[in-house]
């Protein structure tokens, strides 16, 4: 008996850079746009979807700038998208300036130099665009001369200081050595009391808001009395994201969440200097000299990469590797809609999981967005071995569907096959690609098994390329 296993999260090889490597194709409104009124980039849309390469090169060669975001668009979490170094590199010898702008404020523009160069991407200081130095950067245009009380990482704080900014935080307050500002006592025990005899700094003159992870009720107080009672007060908010993806089909609570806290507490509205709000496209201009139609901005956000770009009258590309889903594209309103959007390859970051068990001449296949659920294929198949026909749907909603792809895998494979389909009914390119990668991980098991002198196939039908 031969048993082999092979448990995968699935990222495919992406030889070519992610905006190059496959299909950019218009989405159904840009192509219900055609004719009068057409947006600037349909035509070269048309161009994108049945010539590939040469209008990918046709887009690059009508812009001098690319705006890049990089959550979900250079990374994913921690975890490179492949094909990225290639992709830069490409953009470099073609002569394209690059902005990497994020609206994410957890690090310094130095840090986040640090992180591109733990992933092999070669980056100029002045080309990382973070909101930890946008926020800085407009409270200077604001030729603000006073102290923030900051809620946000040291990545904000540290760009602050560059500015020369002074800045104080919560649990800054806290330890004040002297104690007099009534910090500690409310820390210890918040009554309505310890908050009532909190003494604000007279010299704050601008409450800034950012991801931080520490973020408290406590903290939320003290900025909600800042900028109710300090006459002045700017309230400047990193951006409004809703929500991160972190890249393990988790969804992390973003910073606006702590904005908009912040914000009712206050009563009163920040200024977003992130993607999304109405004072970042400006800045970057003039900062940057940068001409919108000459730019591109790729980002993985409608509300925020695409919004800017549809706005200030840049390109825009969307990804589909970051938090929108094919889903959400085709119900957005037009003017939503990027330009162009990558196709369903990018399907990488939806983490596809391929579990394949080989027991005597059958393939045991599941395949969905969530792992380990092979012990329950397993259980469930041994008795119906005998009985099991051609190409058997074990599991999963849409019998229609899984049975015929499992009648197509068996075809191609040459032998019976059980097949487990956990997926959206709604996206019929997810599992379109989900069988195309199935293939490949069929191929690569079938030469390993050649090279240990096993055979998966039956002899005369090797399992077929994609
Ligand atoms: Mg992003």
């Amino acid at each position: 008996m031969s048993h082999a296993t092979c448990t995968h999260r699935c990222l495919p090889a992406g030889s070519r850079p992610p905006v190059l490597r496959r299909n950019l194709m218009k989405t159904a409104a840009t192509r219900a746009q055609e004719g009068p009124g057409t947006l600037p980039g349909a035509q070269l849309a048309v161009k994108l979807t049945a010539h590939d390469s040469d209008a990918v090169d046709e887009l690059l060669q009508s812009v001098s700038t690319l705006v890049l975001d990089c959550d979900g668009v250079l990374w994913v979490g921690d975890a490179l998208v492949p094909g990225t170094v290639a992709a830069l590199q490409r953009f470099r010898q073609l002569g394209k300036r690059l902005l990497f702008l994020t609206n994410n404020s957890s690090k310094s523009r130095r840090l986040y130099r640090a992180k591109f160069e733990s992933l092999d991407i070669a980056v100029a200081p002045e080309e990382i665009v973070p909101t930890s130095y946008t926020a800085a950067a407009y409270l200077q245009s604001r030729n603000f001369k006073k102290k923030v009380y900051l809620i946000g990482t040291d990545g904000v704080g540290e760009e602050l200081a560059a500015a020369g900014i002074e800045h104080v935080n919560w649990d800054q307050l806290v330890g004040s050595p002297t104690g007099i500002n009534g910090a500690a006592e409310m820390q210890r025990e918040w009554t309505a009391a310890s908050f009532g005899r909190l003494q604000l700094d007279q010299s704050i003159g601008a409450v800034v808001v950012g991801w931080d992870p520490n973020f408290s009720y406590s903290s939320m107080c003290c900025a909600a009395a800042c900028l109710r009672e300090l006459p002045g007060c700017e309230f400047v908010a990193t951006n409004l994201d809703p929500a991160d993806n972190m890249g393990n089909g988790r969804m992390m609570p973003g910073t606006g969440c702590i904005v908009r806290a912040v914000e009712t507490a206050a009563g009163r509205e920040a200024v977003n200097v992130g993607k999304g709000g109405s004072w970042l496209l400006p800045f970057l201009c003039e900062q940057y000299d940068i001409l919108p139609s000459q730019a591109c901005i790729i980002g993985d956000r409608l509300d925020t990469d695409i919004a800017l770009g549809r706005q200030g009258g840049l390109q825009t590309v969307l990804p589909l590797s970051g938090v929108t889903t094919p889903a959400q594209l085709l119900e957005v309103e037009s003017a939503q809609l990027p330009h162009y959007h990558l196709a369903t390859d990018v399907f990488q970051d939806q983490h596809l999981h391929f579990q394949i068990v080989v027991l005597d001449r059958q393939l045991f296949i599941w395949i969905g967005t969530e792992p380990a659920c092979l012990n329950n294929l397993c259980l469930a198949t041994p008795t119906r071995m005998d009985s099991m026909p051609a190409a058997t749907s074990l599991l999963g909603r849409d019998a229609d569907d899984v049975t015929s792809m499992s009648q197509r895998l068996a075809k191609r494979v040459g032998k019976s096959v059980a097949l487990s389909v956990n997926l959206p009914s709604n996206q019929p390119e997810m599992r379109a690609f989900a069988e195309r990668r199935l293939m490949q991980e069929l191929r690569q098991l079938e030469l390993v098994q050649q090279a240990a002198g096993l055979s998966v196939g039956d002899p005369g039908g090797p399992v077929a390329a994609p």
